[in-house]
């Protein structure tokens, strides 16, 4: 069991049952900070939770929608009272509603941006609160490599772009408070989001992931652990003078 740090720092990793936001809790974890593991369901942090607590750290699972301004009010303030004010913001649920614009609907586009830009304003609005009481702060927002646009995605990527210029204005307004934003636009990483996409066009995973990985300069597909190690820098002390950068994790370069 790893050593703990005296600063025992408390993050709230949102959508963090499985994926990439399970990665990044549990790397956290092994960080050093306690993590409040965020997802619809609260059952389905069990996993996650576990895997925490076998690092040495605290850790509590938490049922709520991130889209419902309820819900992230109550979550916030049960992570409050029983881990510690919350001072590190992983924003990392999502869905995909993927659809060609003619056929696309509105509750697609509406779930989307509600999730995503919606579920990440309402949780940066909440725990910013306890980032400028304590004068410290690291907000980290997931975007993707579709914000530059991608075929079947005018949600997804209008959401991702959005995160984009969120996570810039959050720099620029919480940067006085010692509070950093940035984001993470992930490239393609093997998790059961894109599964479902493989599913959706009816190709088995495995294919999918090699078709992938051929277009891809370093030769293979990314892993929930190349997010979580860019997102533990951000997190870190050592990145206290880096922020509103967007930074691609994709496997090659992407502009
Ligand atoms: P994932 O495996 O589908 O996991 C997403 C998690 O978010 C699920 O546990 C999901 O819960 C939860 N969630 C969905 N809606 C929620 C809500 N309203 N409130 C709380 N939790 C909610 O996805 P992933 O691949 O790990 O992706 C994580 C993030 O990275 C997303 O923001 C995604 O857009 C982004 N990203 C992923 C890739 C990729 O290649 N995988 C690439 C670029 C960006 P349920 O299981 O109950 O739905």
């Amino acid at each position: 069991m790893p050593e703990r740090t005296s600063r025992e720092r408390v993050a709230v990793v949102t959508g963090a049952a499985r994926g990439i936001g399970a990665a990044i809790a549990v790397r956290l974890a092994e960080d050093g900070l306690d993590v409040a593991v965020i997802d619809l369901d609260e059952s389905a942090t069990a996993d996650t939770v576990s895997a925490i607590r076998a690092t040495g750290a605290r850790a509590i699972g938490i049922g709520a929608d991130v889209s419902d301004a309820a819900a992230v009010e109550g979550a916030i303030g049960r992570v409050a009272a029983e881990l510690g004010a919350p001072t590190v913001l992983v924003n990392n649920a999502g869905i995909l509603r993927d659809n060609l614009i003619f056929k696309m609907t509105e509750d697609d586009w509406d779930a989307v941006l509600g999730v995503h830009l919606r579920g990440a304003f309402l949780m940066t609005r909440a725990v910013q609160a306890h980032q400028v009481a304590a004068k410290w702060g690291r907000i980290v927002n997931l975007s993707s490599t579709s914000a530059l646009g991608n075929r079947g995605q005018a949600n997804y990527s209008a959401a991702k772009a959005g995160m984009q210029g969120f996570t810039k204005t959050l720099a620029i307004e919480l940067g006085r408070y010692n509070v950093t934003a940035n984001a993470i636009a992930p490239g393609f990483i093997a998790t059961d989001m894109l599964r479902a996409t493989a599913e959706r066009i009816g190709v088995p995973f495995e294919d999918f992931l090699a078709g992938a990985a051929k277009e891809i300069p370093v030769g293979r597909v990314g892993q929930p652990a190349d997010i979580a190690a860019a997102a533990s820098f951000f997190c870190s002390d050592a990145a206290s003078f880096v922020s509103g950068q967007v930074l691609y994790v994709a496997g090659g370069p992407k502009d």
